[in-house]
């Protein structure tokens, strides 16, 4: 099962009337099975620094500096898995 799998299921079965600690960590492990799916870095001029040219970011703006050469699986700020297996 994949993580969208899973998220489809928790959210296809959701308990509207349970208790909310219930509800709060069913959402809290879907958004935490969300950073599972593969987002990769967005290639650009970033806004705030433009002197710096294209580089590769995350949804959560942090840069990775020649991820071409040096690629990693996760962001090491948000935990967003960037590149692997469970793409959409
Ligand atoms: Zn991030």
């Amino acid at each position: 099962m994949k993580p969208i799998d899973v998220i489809e299921a928790m959210e296809n079965n959701y308990p509207p009337n349970a208790d909310p600690i219930l509800r709060e960590a069913l959402d809290l492990a879907i958004s935490a099975l969300e950073k599972q799916i593969v987002k990769p870095p967005e290639n650009k001029v970033h806004e705030k620094h433009k002197a710096l040219g294209k580089n590769y970011y995350c949804s959560c703006g942090v840069m990775f500096v020649d991820w071409e050469n040096y690629p990693t699986n996760y962001c090491g700020n948000c935990g967003q898995r960037l590149r692997g297996y469970y793409a959409k």
